[in-house]
């Protein structure tokens, strides 16, 4: 989630400004196609062809849009499983610690639950995107029915990867796959532990095939800086 005036609403022209132009919003990709000399991608817009496709989607969407998937990649994407998550949005601190000094970004919730449940989670979201609000606003995983239905803002569905035996043999197989001389890239979280940090080490792998150096000192123009190289532990260098 990015709340209105947080740092990566700052952040991200700063990262695009250079090619802001050829950014498509709201242009879900409905199909992919390799040939010999590059690959052609299908929108509602219609189609457009580009030397390389990097897919930074979940594996099963990847799979999805390949309109000519090999079988390997059938097997690897095809052998990583999700699972939903019913997701709610409120403002029920119930869902949250009884001590309010207790409160913490991630609260989880074990009571009364035999060992077939899933886990039940609470976001507190004012603490984990430092929003400032008299309100305080909760998001739960797995737990709907012990929310007040009056204090629900929204209910979302949201897929997590499940880490299986056959899921982790097929994330050792990207370079079978994803690779400038297949046209194809990979990245996602569920190509290592299904957090924030392994879509950024995916994507950086990817980077890193298709040329990118890391090590190279960083571009004269700020608004090109990659992101590493903006933060600070304070935040966002520069950036109130
Ligand atoms: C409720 C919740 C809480 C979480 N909390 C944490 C946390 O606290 N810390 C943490 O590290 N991780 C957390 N995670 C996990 C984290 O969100 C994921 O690891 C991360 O978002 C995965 O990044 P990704 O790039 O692999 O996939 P995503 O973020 O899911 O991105 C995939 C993108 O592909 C796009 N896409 C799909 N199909 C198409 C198509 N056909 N055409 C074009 N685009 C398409 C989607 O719109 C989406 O933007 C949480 C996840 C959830 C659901």
């Amino acid at each position: 989630m990015v709340h209105p005036g947080g740092w990566f609403e700052k952040l991200y022209p700063r990262l695009t400004t250079p090619y802001a132009s050829r950014i498509h919003l709201n242009s879900p990709v409905t199909r992919i196609i390799r040939d010999n000399t590059g690959v052609v991608i299908t929108t509602p817009s219609g189609t457009q062809r580009f030397d390389q496709v990097v897919l930074a989607c979940h594996a099963d969407q990847a799979l999805a849009m390949l309109g000519d998937a090999s079988s390997a990649e059938q097997e690897i994407l095809g052998a990583m499983p999700y699972q939903d998550n019913e997701v709610v949005l409120h403002t029920d601190t119930a869902l949250l610690p009884r001590r309010q000094r207790a409160w913490a970004s991630w609260n989880y919730r074990l009571d009364q639950r035999d060992s077939e449940a899933r886990v039940s989670v609470t976001y507190d979201m004012n603490i984990l995107q430092r929003i400032e609000s008299d309100t305080t606003f909760c998001v739960t995983l797995n737990d709907s029915a012990s929310i007040d239905p009056n204090k629900v803002l929204g209910r979302y569905t949201y897929a997590h990867p499940q880490f299986t035996l056959a899921g982790q043999a097929a994330q050792g197989r990207h370079a079978e796959i994803s690779s400038t001389a297949y046209r194809t890239h990979f990245c996602g979280a569920y190509w290592r532990n299904g957090f924030h940090e392994d879509g950024v080490w995916s994507a950086l792998r990817v980077a890193q095939a298709l040329g990118c150096d890391e090590a190279a000192p960083p571009p004269s123009q700020p608004s090109a800086l990659p992101a590493h190289e903006l933060l600070t532990p304070q935040g966002v260098e520069g950036l109130g």
